[in-house]
């Protein structure tokens, strides 16, 4: 069997900044992100997934865990044919899985996870704003109506929460989330200079 990535989860609701800090940490040397949201972006609208996504997401919603899981093992498996993830030096960064506790069970086998990054934004208003601001950017189907984005922060709190006590208090690491990406990014990497 192959040993499992080596792994860092960024966890945190919507609009909490996973993915901005993510994408910085990708571009580190040896650290390999992956977003499982951009994964479902990159989908064909008229693909079978594709059409699961939309129909999921447009509502707040998580997709499946099956085809969630599937996808996400086939970008993984893809990154590394083609020479862009090297499990063998690199960290795996992960951000939006696992989002449920079943994910995080399913993908035990797979993940060696050494810290979980919880960036937690108490202040709700400060991220719905910046989800609205982000619908506008980057022209988000899911970000653009309120009521959406109060769904999905519904289904963050019910769904997703529950993945830190899955992983338990010693692999957690809270930042706050309101502070300047640099900020943010300053605590991230002290917690993954000790952690790693
Ligand atoms: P956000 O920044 O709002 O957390 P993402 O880009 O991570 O958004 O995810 C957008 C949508 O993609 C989610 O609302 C959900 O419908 C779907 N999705 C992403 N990752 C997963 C996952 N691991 N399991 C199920 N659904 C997912």
């Amino acid at each position: 069997m192959n040993s499992r990535y080596k792994t860092v989860l960024l966890f945190g609701s919507p609009g909490s900044g996973k993915g901005t800090q993510g994408k910085i940490l990708g571009t580190i040397p040896n650290f390999f992100h992956c977003a499982c949201g951009d994964v479902f972006r990159n989908l064909t609208i008229d693909s079978e997934l594709g059409g699961i996504f939309i129909d999921y997401s447009s509502r707040g919603q998580l997709v499946p865990d099956e085809p969630t899981v599937r996808l996400w093992r086939e970008t993984i498996k893809s990154a590394q044919q083609s020479h862009r993830f090297h499990p063998e030096r690199d960290t795996l960064v992960l951000d939006g899985i696992p989002r449920n506790p079943e994910q995080a069970r399913i993908l035990a086998e797979t993940l060696d996870v050494r810290a979980l990054i919880n960036l937690a934004c108490p202040d709700m208003q400060k991220m719905v704003e910046r989800l609205q601001r982000r619908a506008l950017r980057e022209n988000r189907l899911d970000d653009a109506n309120l009521d959406i984005i109060k769904q999905r922060l519904a289904t963050y709190e019910r769904e997703t929460r529950p993945v830190l006590e899955h992983y338990g208090s010693s692999l957690v690491h809270t930042v706050d989330s309101t502070q300047s990406p640099v900020d943010v990014l300053r605590n991230i990497l002290d917690i993954l200079a000790k952690a790693l």
